[in-house]
Order: C-alpha cells, then structure tokens, then sequence
C-alpha cells in the first residue's frame, strides 16, 4: 500500500542516495531556528514524543534516544581499563554526557559543541537528557571539536566520543585521518575514541573511509558495535572505537554486569551481542 503523506501531518527525512525515507506523524511543529551552524527543528510527534532535527536529519526523539546514548558510552567505558578523563565531540543534546556521568570512576567529562543552539533548545525541549548538565565533573563547552583535539595537549584524554552529525557541513572535518591523528595524540596510553559511524546497511563505504582513516591515524585495533536505532537511516546503527596502543582489551564484563546504570538498552550481554559482525561486514571492509 503506497500512500502519500500530507507534509503538513508528517515530517519526512530522505536520505537522497539512498531512495528510502522515513517519516514521523507530526502533531505540531514546536520550533525552527537557523543557528549560525545549522537549522534546527524540533516537533511533537504523536508516537515517538519530541523529535530534534538538524539540517533535515533526525537527531533524537524521546522515544528512542535511549539506544544511541547507552550505546555511545557504556561499551566504550567499559572496555577501557579505568576512564577518568573524557571528551565528546559534539553531543550537544546531553544524552551521551548523562550516560558517561553514570559512571563513579569518570572524573571529568567534557563535551565541545560547536552550537550552543543545540544545548539551549535540549534544555528546554529534553530536559531529562540535561539532568546531569549540573555534575561538577560535568563541563560544557561550545566551540569547533576539530580544533578543541588539535589544541588538546598530548595525553590529555582516555576516551574521546565522537557523537557528530553525520559527515557534512561543521561534522564532516571529524571523519578525516587529520581528526584522528590529533585524537590520538590527545589520547593517553591505552586510550579509547569511539566515533557513531553511521548504518552497517546503507554506509559501508563510510565504514570502511572510516578503518582506513583510523588505521592511517595510528590506531592499530579498531571494532564496531552494532546496535537498533528506529529514527536513523535503516533503524540499524554503528559506533566504531579503536584503542591507542594495543589490541581492544576484552570488555569489563563484571564490571558492566554488576554496575547498576540503570539503563533501558545496555546490558554487558548487550554489549558482547553488538561486538558480533556479520559475514557481509567483514567482507566490505577487507575487500580490495
Ligand atoms: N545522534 C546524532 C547523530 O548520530 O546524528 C548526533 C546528535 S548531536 C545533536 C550532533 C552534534 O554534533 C550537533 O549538536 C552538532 O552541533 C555537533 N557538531 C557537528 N559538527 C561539529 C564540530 N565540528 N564540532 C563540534 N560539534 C559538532
């Protein structure tokens, strides 16, 4: 059954080389803004609750954040041996920097957002993901990531999350090997980066620029957790980390399964699950 959508009812993301698209049932459009880095939307929608959307792209409803934001920060943070410095890049919603705060043994945790726009509407618009914004460990900061790591002194960081739009516009300079190797150096000994890396289905090619990037960096080992995520391209999501100096350690798993987060997602079953790679990744990464 085709059916043509009122755009006055339904907000519409298309990814253009894609041929797919995917649409939410609107019940009103809460705000719209050009921040001077990009355009921001955010709606109430009738099933998934409200949704933040940049330059056309969703960035999170209420519904479903859970699974990126536990994603993006659990299986990283336990598979370092002890995090206590981190960094994001981007994440101005505050989901992510809710979920590395979870952690007792995290004792900074910075997240450098290029607009602020971001960070003011997730206030207002998510309050529940900005409920750790308050934790002395907790520093906001809005500026350009690509140059924050450029200027970060050696050894600054355990573990740097890259949680950026996807590789356009202001996002796209945080998928290059320049990036990574300023993330590396900026990364202490047995440092982690774990970057979203976009859909195992529709991105391959990104995937694998991605590896080859990382590898050209420095980073000698590098995995990629796959997990669901309904409002992205494809409902099915990537996070790719590598480690500094080493082989990934094995995950914390004692560690992850007595922690009590309190998560909806993560659990340290979730977290070996999302390590297995399917026979057609594997293939697409290493093909000639
Ligand atoms: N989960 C979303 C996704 O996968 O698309 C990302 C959410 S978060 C809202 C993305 C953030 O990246 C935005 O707030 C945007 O401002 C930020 N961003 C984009 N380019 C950036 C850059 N060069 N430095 C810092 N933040 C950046």
């Amino acid at each position: 059954m085709s059916l043509t959508l009122d755009p006055k009812a339904w907000f519409s993301e298309s990814l253009m080389d894609t041929g797919i698209a995917f649409s939410l049932k609107t019940v009103k459009k809460l705000h719209e803004e050009q921040s001077p880095f990009q355009f921001i939307e955010i709606y109430e929608t009738e099933t998934f609750g409200t949704l933040m959307v940049i330059d056309g792209a969703i960035m999170l409803s209420d519904r479903d954040n859970f699974l990126y934001h536990e994603m993006m920060s659990h299986p990283v943070l336990f598979t370092h041996a002890n995090p206590k410095r981190v960094l994001i890049i981007g994440g101005g919603d505050c989901g992510t920097l809710r979920e590395v705060l979870k952690h007792p043994g995290v004792e900074k945790a910075q997240q450098v957002d290029i607009d602020e726009r971001v960070t003011r509407l997730a206030e207002k618009y998510f309050p529940e993901l900005c409920d750790a914004n308050g934790d002395p460990r907790a520093e906001l900061h809005f500026a350009d990531g690509i140059k924050w790591v450029k200027e970060a002194a050696d050894g600054s960081y355990d573990v740097i999350i890259i949680d950026s739009t996807d590789p356009v516009g202001p996002a796209e300079g945080l998928f290059t090997k320049a990036f990574y190797k300023d993330c590396f150096r900026s990364l202490a000994a047995g440092g982690y980066i774990v970057q979203q890396s976009e859909s195992p289905l529709l991105h391959m090619h990104l995937i694998r620029d991605i590896y080859h990037a990382l590898d050209d960096a420095g980073f000698r080992d590098i995995a990629t957790l796959n997990f669901p995520q309904c409002v992205y391209p494809s409902g099915w999501w990537s996070a790719t980390m590598a480690c500094k100096d080493g082989p990934i350690a094995k995950f914390r798993r004692e560690d992850a399964a007595k922690a009590d987060l309190k998560t909806h997602y993560y659990t340290a079953d979730i977290h070996q699950g999302a390590l297995a790679i399917p026979p057609f990744f594997k293939q697409a990464l290493y093909k000639d």
